[in-house]
């Protein structure tokens, strides 16, 4: 994989930048022992590594403002860093750039029960949030499996995701103010604890931004009350089509679950041998439903949706009789990733999105594709949300493995887009789906995507490497095309 090559001028300078940034995040707040920068030489897409040239830790806004400003005037690249997490390479570093880590930023500003919001530093975790407003019966929804460890800036960049993001919606859903700073160290506030803001949906653009267009110094999410009871349906099919035209016929008869969880054969068996959650091993597919709200309600869901999954043909519906059965249910499902883990050496997880109604043929098809590269993949998703991640099974140790399942994950995600899908779910482009971007947009397209960074970062130092195939300068993108001598629009002033 092609990254921005590393400017000699800058490498050679990094004894006077080190020095230059210790002078404004004095103390433990720069690091640059080789030992040290390695514990952040990769994010969570481990195949990829890379030492930076320094890590700066800053502890305040001020401090992001003035690193920022020392960076813009000496054309330093920054790459931001929540807790490292991410499955698509967006915080993996560059040898010239300054790794800029927000995990000192974790302190909770406000809770806001009037208002229903709570004002956080973006180094808090995403479960910090709804453990400090749990007292209050109060909980922050969006979910993504890694919320023990991933913060919430990191959750802005990417739009996280999780179980419960099908009825309550993604991170973008749920944040309703950021407070950022842009490379040349202008702080923007954007949106607050209202409920719109004026002018256009900036906040919008920032979230799902993957740190190309500004560092997030705060945060305001919504948070909700939480539901006075759930209960869990597992629903076993004998077919992987039967299982995905339930998923599409429960949401479309208008019943919108807490979160729809699908598992694959091969995924049911590695959670069942770890957790004993009791899922029945002669299924081809397993759902797992959680219908959420007052008692009455959640069994009056129950029996529609049993009822939508006998008509498709399930062979197995348990309904969780005790919330320590539920959240056996779902301890299956949390733990199917080291499950994996543990029938496999290596696996790597993608993440890509279709229409609801695909689910069965698409699984279909990546089933074939296994012979086609010689691996296996297991299947453990956001069902409802139409949100893949097939876990593409290998032995790194085995040469010329890893190439198969990158070339396999590709072929997936081609699978994605041509069935009306997109690349990416929830884990965002970063260097893992950078260079499958031209399968989902056009010249055009980019050319469009790269102005609106340009709009924030028009020296292109913030995360460069990451989304864009190829990154133009702003006066690239500028360039037209004159036929004739005619110039377009010959009365516009040119710069
Ligand atoms: C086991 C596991 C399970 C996971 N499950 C889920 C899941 O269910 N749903 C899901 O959506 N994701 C999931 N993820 C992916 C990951 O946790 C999320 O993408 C998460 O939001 C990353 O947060 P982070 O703090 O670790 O950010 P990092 O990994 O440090 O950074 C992610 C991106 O955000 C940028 N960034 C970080 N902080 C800032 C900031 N303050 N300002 C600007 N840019 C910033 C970085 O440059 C990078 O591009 C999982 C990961 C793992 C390892």
């Amino acid at each position: 994989m092609l990254m921005p090559e590393p400017d000699a001028a800058t490498l050679a300078r990094r004894a006077e930048i080190v020095a230059d940034l210790r002078a404004i995040v004095p103390g433990e707040g720069v690091i640059e022992s080789e030992q040290e920068r390695r514990a952040y030489e990769c994010d969570a897409l481990t195949a990829y590594r890379q030492l930076p040239l320094v890590v700066v830790l800053p502890e305040t806004t001020r401090q992001v403002v003035e690193v920022l400003r020392y960076c813009q005037a000496r054309t330093l690249k920054v790459v931001p860093r929540g807790a490292g997490t991410s499955l698509s390479g967006g915080a993996l570093p560059l040898a010239d750039a300054v790794l800029l880590g927000m995990g000192k930023f974790k302190r909770i500003l406000e809770i806001d029960a009037a208002n229903r919001c709570v004002v956080a530093q973006p180094g808090v975790t995403n479960l910090g949030i709804s453990q400090a407003v749990q007292g209050l019966g109060l909980y922050y929804a969006p979910d993504p499996s890694s919320q023990i460890a991933c913060t919430i800036g990191g959750n802005v960049a990417e739009n996280s995701g999780g179980v419960h993001c099908l009825k309550y919606g993604l991170t973008t859903n749920n944040v309703i103010g950021v407070e950022f700073v842009t490379i040349e160290g202008e702080v923007i506030r954007l949106g607050g604890k209202h409920f719109d803001a004026g002018g256009y949906d900036l906040l919008g653009v920032l979230v799902g931004s993957e740190g190309l267009l500004g560092i997030v110094t705060e945060v305001t999410v919504r948070v909700l009350p939480t539901p006075p009871g759930a209960r869990a349906l597992l629903i076993g099919f004998p077919t992987m089509q039967g299982a995905g035209d339930c998923v599409a016929a429960v949401i479309g008869a208008g019943v919108i679950p807490g979160g729809m969880e699908i598992m694959d054969r091969l995924a049911i068996e590695a959670a069942e041998a770890f957790v004993h959650a009791g899922y029945p091993l002669d299924v081809e597919a397993l759902l797992i439903v959680e219908l959420d709200g007052c008692a009455a309600e959640v069994d009056h869901l129950i029996a529609r949706v049993e009822a939508i999954a006998r008509a498709y043909g399930a062979t197995t519906c348990r309904a969780s009789q005790s919330e320590a059965e539920r959240l056996l249910f779902w301890a299956g499902r949390k733990a199917a990733f080291p499950a994996v883990g543990r029938i496999s050496p290596d696996y790597m997880c993608m993440d890509g999105t279709i229409p609801r109604k695909e689910i069965g043929s698409v699984l279909l098809r990546m089933k074939q594709m296994e012979e086609k590269h010689g691996l296996r993949v297991a299947n453990v998703f956001h069902a409802g949300d139409g949100n893949l991640h097939p876990l593409i099974l290998f032995d790194a140790n085995i040469s010329g493995e890893l190439q198969r399942a990158e070339d396999f994950g590709h072929d997936i995600l081609r699978l994605c887009v041509e069935v009306g899908g997109v690349l990416t779910g929830e884990h965002g482009v970063g260097v893992e789906k950078r260079d499958l971007m031209d399968a989902m947009f056009n010249e055009v397209d980019l050319a469009q995507q790269q102005r609106l960074k340009c709009a924030f970062d028009a020296s292109g130092l913030l995360n460069p490497g990451k989304v864009f195939p190829q990154l133009c300068r702003c006066a690239e993108l500028g360039r037209m095309h004159v036929h004739a001598g005619r110039l377009r629009f010959p009365d516009l002033p040119r710069f």
